[in-house]
């Protein structure tokens, strides 16, 4: 009897194994747009124990050859500081946290973390010491809980309801009516945009990246929602290494650092009060904004 099981198990096993594999792929091409062909060098070596500093260095990038999208980027994030990456659309700020992922290689220039030039490091040790809260989830259809435990196999309950209480989403899942339970996706229950970012802040903050990629929604949510995001956002921030691409300026006010680019160059660079008294693009996008708001 229990050996004509073990098939079934196996397949179990297989289709969470896949249906993983699958859900990656897709954060992977929503991050991304196609898939790249990027292979390790034959000598490279894992990167552990991450400080978490990471340096761009005259860094020249196209898509396509004839096109070049990043025009000699220059920037440093120390360990534990945030950056925040601001800018009209097209300026290649979400390409940067791309070519950090390393799912495109530079044309010139060198990224670094923690000194050792990315391209010398394998790719899967470099996605194990980074994060991403993209601008879209995808969800499994499968519990919430699972949902937010499988960025870190092994993890128990508590470490799950912790991770979802410091993203702000707890309160939320219990009044579901199985709790940490009920099934979501795309044949469950359905979350809204702002839900699903924090099942994403909280599957995040299981993974515990050292470095850590926010990608911020370009939708608008109800101040509430933002306000709760934010304070998930703020506490995930803290004490790790993160960039920050960023579409409302009101959020990243405490950026360490705020880069501003427009068409593959950062034009302005320092803190949110230096632009201002800059008056240049970014005070004139804050203006913007505000007359917007
Ligand atoms: P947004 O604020 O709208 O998200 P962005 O500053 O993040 O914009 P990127 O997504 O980095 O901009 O894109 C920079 C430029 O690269 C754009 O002109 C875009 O059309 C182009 N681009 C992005 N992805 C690809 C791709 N896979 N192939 C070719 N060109 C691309």
């Amino acid at each position: 009897m229990l050996d004509l099981y073990r098939p079934l198990n196996i397949l179990g096993f297989a289709y969470r194994e896949i249906k993983q594999a699958l859900t990656d792929l897709e954060n992977m091409f929503a991050l991304m747009d196609r898939r790249p062909e990027i292979e390790d060098r034959p000598n490279a070596v894992d990167i552990a124990d991450v400080e978490g500093r990471v340096t761009f260095e005259d860094v020249h990038f196209h898509y396509d050859p004839d096109r070049e999208i990043l025009k000699g980027i220059d920037f440093t994030i120390e360990p534990g500081q945030t950056v925040a990456i601001v800018g009209p659309t097209g300026a290649g700020k979400s390409t940067l946290s791309r070519i950090l992922f390393r799912f495109y290689d530079i044309a010139s220039g060198t990224v670094r973390i923690d000194g050792q030039d990315l391209q010398s490091l394998t790719q899967s040790s470099v996605r194990r010491v980074l994060g991403i809260v993209p601008q879209d989830t995808v969800l499994f259809n499968d519990t919430i809980g699972y949902n937010i435990g499988y960025a870190k196999p092994g993890a128990t309950q508590d470490e799950i309801e912790q991770a979802a209480r410091d993203a702000q989403v707890h309160d939320f899942i219990e009044t579901l009516p199985k709790g940490y339970d009920t099934i979501v996706g795309e044949r469950g229950l359905k979350l809204s945009g702002g839900e699903k970012q924090r099942v994403a802040i909280a599957r995040t903050l299981l993974k515990n990246p050292s470095i850590l990629i926010l990608d911020e929604a370009t939708s608008a949510l109800d101040s509430a929602t933002e306000r709760d995001i934010q304070a998930a956002l703020d506490r995930i921030a803290t004490d790790r290494t993160t960039l920050v691409i960023a579409h409302r300026l009101s959020t990243i006010i405490n950026a360490d650092q705020i880069l501003v680019m427009e068409d593959g160059r950062i034009r302005e660079r320092g803190t949110h009060d230096e632009l201002l008294s800059q008056d240049g693009l970014y005070a004139h996008l804050w203006t913007q904004q505000e007359q917007d708001a």
